[in-house]
């Protein structure tokens, strides 16, 4: 399949069957925002759903929060976040690297660099630059904040720290989950779901001894855990890799930063999710922005100290685009999205093999309103049964089943899988049990 098209097969797919909109588009859009349609929110839902199972409830050292999206202005203070940026900045077009306006030896060194990789160079106009997005809270007119939509979900688990730990009393190391939205004003948004202004993020925040060693090893556990998250889900793990960060190219205080990099049909190698060692730097800034003192009691050592931090900061936007990507096949005419069971919008469809046969309907439903109650499950009655699995094939949906004259004989229906289009008959008692166990692989 040709690599340039294959973007644009997955975004005129997108459209056409329900998965993804381009945001506000009866008013010609709005440029880095997207909605999600009937088909893309169930997707997305379940993908956030296996982070969560992964990240929290498969654990024993993590917890859950959901903290809001908008903080006390003073935490973005603490973060660096209104200070960096402020200074003009071009970025590079090609990998959305922003560099100093006058740092003209950098700009140099960076696009050397990009010619020896024969990519091309070219930068925007050099602008003040704040990632922040502002907005005004408050009732009255001239007595209103401003305050920022977050420009990382990371700072709402910090910030609760001490309230995690005096309401769990949890021991080092643990870590907090959190899935959210997220707000950046990019400079050059684009690549579909790739770089929005709007997106969401699935983290974690895991909290650790301030001991090279032992950080070091965790560090390495939770690189190689995202990474199998990734592949469990059905992603080809030819197409994942990892990239570790040049030290020039990590925040200030990362002491260690790695990506988790997809293969994609725009410029290749591109960073999924991120994992990063942020030290103490977190709720040291932020206890000495509060005044709180954010410091963990060790009972085993009698000491104090600050805890460092590892994070995995991955994009559900972006692991949703690579998940489509990834899963679209095309075998002649029929387009086949084979997309994990877990991940699919619908588990199954049912079907009656003739729609003017009322008793073949009747019994359909019956079989489709009985598997609703555990699954979501599609209805589908229009046109040819052939065309109904194209259909249904084409959105990802694992299994058919259709009710035929010998299911009035012997409650038995045809199940057919998605991927190898072969068909089996199974007990209607079964169905259930048998689309239970198929979700587990
Ligand atoms: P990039 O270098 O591509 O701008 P980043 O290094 O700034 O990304 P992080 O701040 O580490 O990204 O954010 C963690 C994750 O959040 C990224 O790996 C990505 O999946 C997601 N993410 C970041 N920015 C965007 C965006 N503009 N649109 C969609 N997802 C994003």
């Amino acid at each position: 399949m040709e690599s340039a098209s294959l973007m644009e097969k997955i975004v005129s797919l997108a459209k056409r069957r329900g998965f993804i909109f381009p945001g506000s588009e009866i008013y010609g859009g709005l440029a880095g925002t997207y909605d999600y349609g009937p088909l893309g929110v169930e997707m997305k839902n379940n993908l956030k759903k296996e982070f969560w199972r992964a990240m929290v409830y498969d654990r024993q050292d993590t917890v859950g929060l959901d903290a809001a999206i908008i903080m006390n202005p003073k935490a973005w203070e603490a973060s660096g976040h209104t200070s960096a940026f402020t200074d003009p900045l071009v970025e590079c077009k090609t990998c959305h690297e922003r560099i100093r306006a006058d740092h003209s030896e950098e700009i140099e060194e960076h696009a050397k660099a990009h010619k020896k990789k024969k990519e091309p160079v070219s930068w925007t106009e050099p602008r003040q630059f704040n990632l922040l997005v502002e907005a005004k809270l408050g009732a009255v007119e001239g007595e209103k904040t401003t305050v920022y939509l977050r420009g990382e979900i990371t700072q709402g688990v910090h910030v609760n720290f001490k309230n995690v730990l005096d309401s769990t009393h949890r021991k080092l190391p643990f870590g907090v989950v959190q899935i959210g939205k997220a707000f950046r004003n990019e400079i050059t948004p684009g690549n579909f779901l790739f770089r929005l202004r709007e997106f969401e993020q699935m983290e974690l925040q895991y909290y650790v001894k301030p001991e090279e060693r032992e950080a070091g090893e965790i560090f390495e556990y939770w690189k190689q855990e995202r990474m199998r998250w990734y592949a469990s889900l059905g992603m080809d793990p030819k197409r994942l890799c990892f990239r570790e960060h040049e030290k020039d190219e990590r925040a200030h205080y990362a002491r260690a930063a790695w990506d988790i990099e997809y293969d994609s049909p725009f410029g290749g190698w591109k960073e999924m999710e991120g994992i990063h060692h942020r030290g103490d730097w977190d709720l040291s800034r932020h206890a000495q922005f509060s005044g709180q003192d954010l410091s963990y009691y060790d009972e085993e050592r009698k000491e104090r100290y600050v805890p460092w931090v590892i994070e995995t900061s991955g994009g559900v936007d972006r692991a949703i685009l690579f998940f489509l990507l990834d899963a679209y096949h095309e075998d002649g005419e029929r387009k086949i999205l084979k997309l994990h069971p877990r991940l699919a919008p619908y588990k199954a469809a049912v079907f009656p093999l003739l729609a003017n046969k009322p008793q073949l309907v009747e019994k359909a439903k019956s079989v489709y309103n009985d598997l609703k109650k555990d699954f979501v499950v599609a209805w589908d009655d229009r046109g040819n049964i052939g065309k109904r699995y194209y259909a249904q094939d084409e959105i990802g949906t694992p299994w058919c089943i259709t009710v035929d004259f010998q299911t009035l004989e012997d409650d038995t229906v045809t199940v057919r899988d998605r991927d190898t289009a072969q068909q089996e008959r199974i007990k209607i008692a079964e169905i259930s049990a048998f689309l239970q166990k198929i979700q587990e692989r």
